[in-house]
């Protein structure tokens, strides 16, 4: 198992509808984060204070210059959902997670395990 090499790949496929933000973190935001709460709508992330649509990418993610990796815009605020990524080796795979190494697709039982020792403080372990 790698370290996130920051390919952006797990935010462009979950930010266009995949991610949910809960009441307690909206209601941060409005208080706090004034900037991230003009992109929810009806409770809903990431929401185009112009029209109204759902975005189809994420409006925080961040190209860096000359290169193929990105940022987050919002890194410290950024959503529950976002934090706890990735969750399962299953998971990654379907999402080709740059972290995966051929020996985890061969032991993804022990490759979960190594997972949930990197995630240990973003969330609580996870079994198939
Ligand atoms: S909020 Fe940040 S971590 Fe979450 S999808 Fe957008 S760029 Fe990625
Ligand atoms: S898909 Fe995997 S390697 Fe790429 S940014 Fe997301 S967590 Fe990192």
């Amino acid at each position: 198992m790698k370290d996130c090499n920051q390919c952006g790949k797990c935010c462009t496929k979950y930010a266009n509808g995949g991610l949910s933000a809960t009441a307690s973190e909206i209601e941060l935001w409005e208080v706090f984060k004034p900037e991230i709460s003009n992109y929810v709508d009806s409770g809903n992330i990431w929401i185009s204070p112009v029209t109204g649509k759902l975005l189809e990418r994420c409006p925080w993610l961040r190209q860096m210059p000359n290169q193929n990796k990105y940022t987050c815009d919002i890194y410290y605020d950024r959503p529950d959902d976002c934090k706890s990524y990735p969750v399962s080796i299953k998971q990654m795979a379907e999402d080709e997670c740059e972290m995966l190494e051929v020996q985890d697709l061969a032991n993804p039982k022990k490759a979960q395990q190594t997972l949930n020792v990197m995630m240990i403080d973003s969330r609580p372990a996870y079994e198939e």
